[in-house]
């Protein structure tokens, strides 16, 4: 492989997002070459390419969707298919609080396209598609960007699937890219296994790829140098709720939480909780989480989970209960209305949350709605109710002062006033 002319220093920030991010302009093919030098050579070879995968072996490269899964073994599970396979990068970034990779592949399409041509070395793979929401502005950035690279070694499609939360999980994208609904479907077989047109598929967060894109050019000792032993690298980060400058920032991973608030411009209100992880994550009482390090171990240690790395501040004026109840009911509007925990158990785990906030409520209640909550996980086909409910059964631990006020039907002021957590317009229509 060749080294480019010129490597980022290990400390530097922004090595994803370059000083694109300042514009907010996707980076030219010129600007991309100039900033990180060409993809090192090598072609596509019959069981993918052994260098490749060592080297992401050696870096250490987790994924940045949600799971954190390595992402060296992800690429040999595909691999070893024995027929030629293909690469999905997820692009999709359903929950409506994300901004990171609408980010990145605004500012950096070319890296994640870099990224898409490296792990269909690695996997040996001839086709790539690259899933997007409908009507995203990245579709048109993507399209003028493959269109410009030049000797493509295999097609890269756009693919846009309709805007539904659940889409973005990789079987629904596997299953609407083979022509079916964007829906997630019971698994195994896994897309690695049999995936789009029966072939191995690896999906991967366009993230993900992009760190492999500086990984194939400046090693895997370059990546380590920066980060959790652990989890090396860097990793974008969505931040709103009651920080001054919400947006995405690019941090070492294992920073602290409250550290990457302080990038984001600081709290602009004393802070009661903060939820890591996103909406499939877990509320967190400030002061835990302001010291917690942002690694999928550190964070697993306190009952946690990294998500696709977003962080909400929530204000002291907030009711956690109310914020909780109104992202639980657009959570049981999302799902794919197919699998009993979702069809019956989010709507009634909303509606207890959403009575609670009110102050409509009964202590003898609490009994259905525990029981609900230990019954939903773990029986859909994906992991939609139980990241709905691991949020559910955070904000009732974190929150437990306002419950017992709650239950004493006395809901705070913060329960009297609109909920603050983004939560998208509905998305009605074809799954298709
Ligand atoms: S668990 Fe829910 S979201 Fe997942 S496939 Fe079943 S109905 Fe759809």
């Amino acid at each position: 492989m060749t080294t480019p002319a010129r490597a980022p220093s290990a400390t530097q920030t922004l090595r994803l997002l370059c000083g694109f991010a300042k514009t907010r302009q996707p980076a030219s093919w010129s600007e991309h070459l100039a900033e990180h030098g060409p993809l090192p050579s090598g072609r596509r070879r019959r069981g993918g390419d052994p260098r490749l995968l060592e080297l992401v072996d050696k870096s250490g490269l987790t994924g940045r969707g949600g799971a954190g899964f390595p992402t060296g073994r992800k690429l040999r599970t595909v691999a070893g298919s024995g027929r030629a396979a293909v690469v999905v990068a997820n692009g999709m970034e359903g929950e409506p609080a994300a901004q990171k990779d609408a980010l990145l592949l605004a500012v950096a399409p070319h890296l994640v396209l870099d990224g898409i041509e490296l792990a269909a070395r690695a996997v040996d793979a001839n086709h790539a598609y690259v899933a997007v929401h409908r009507g995203s502005p990245a579709s048109a950035v993507l399209r003028a960007a493959v269109a410009v690279r030049p000797e493509p070694p295999m097609p890269v499609t756009i693919a846009e699937l309709p805007a539904h939360y659940v889409a973005s999980e990789e079987s629904a994208l596997v299953h609407w890219l083979n022509g079916g609904a964007a829906k997630p479907t019971f698994v195994p077989p896994r897309p690695f296994e049999r995936g789009v047109g029966g072939r191995a598929t690896l999906v991967n967060n366009v993230e993900t790829l992009a760190h492999l894109a500086l990984i194939a050019r400046h090693g895997s000792e370059w990546f380590r140098q920066v980060g959790d032993v652990g989890e090396p690298g860097t990793m974008l980060v969505t931040i709103c709720g009651a920080v001054r400058h919400p947006g995405v920032v690019e941090v070492a991973t294992g920073t602290a939480v409250g550290e990457v608030l302080r990038l984001a411009g600081g709290a602009s209100a004393a802070l009661q909780a903060v939820l890591v992880g996103g909406y499939f994550g877990t509320w967190m009482d400030a002061e835990l989480a302001l010291s917690l390090p942002l690694t999928q171990a550190g964070l697993r240690a306190v009952g946690g989970a990294l998500g696709a790395g977003i962080l909400i501040a929530l204000p002291d004026s907030a009711c956690g209960i109310a914020e909780t109840a109104h992202v639980l009911g657009y959570l049981a509007g999302q799902s794919a209305n197919q699998c009993g925990p979702c069809v019956n158990g989010l709507p009634a785990i909303a509606g207890a949350l959403t009575d609670l906030a009110r102050g409509s409520w009964s202590p003898a209640r609490r009994g259905d709605l525990d029981r609900w909550l230990g019954l939903v996980p773990g029986r859909g086909a994906c992991r939609h109710p139980d990241g709905a409910v691991r949020l559910a059964v955070s904000a009732l631990q974190v929150f437990a002062a306002d419950v017992h006020r709650h239950e004493a039907s006395r809901p705070c002021a913060g329960a009297l006033v609109p909920p603050a957590l983004p939560v998208g317009a509905p998305v009605s229509g074809s799954w298709r």
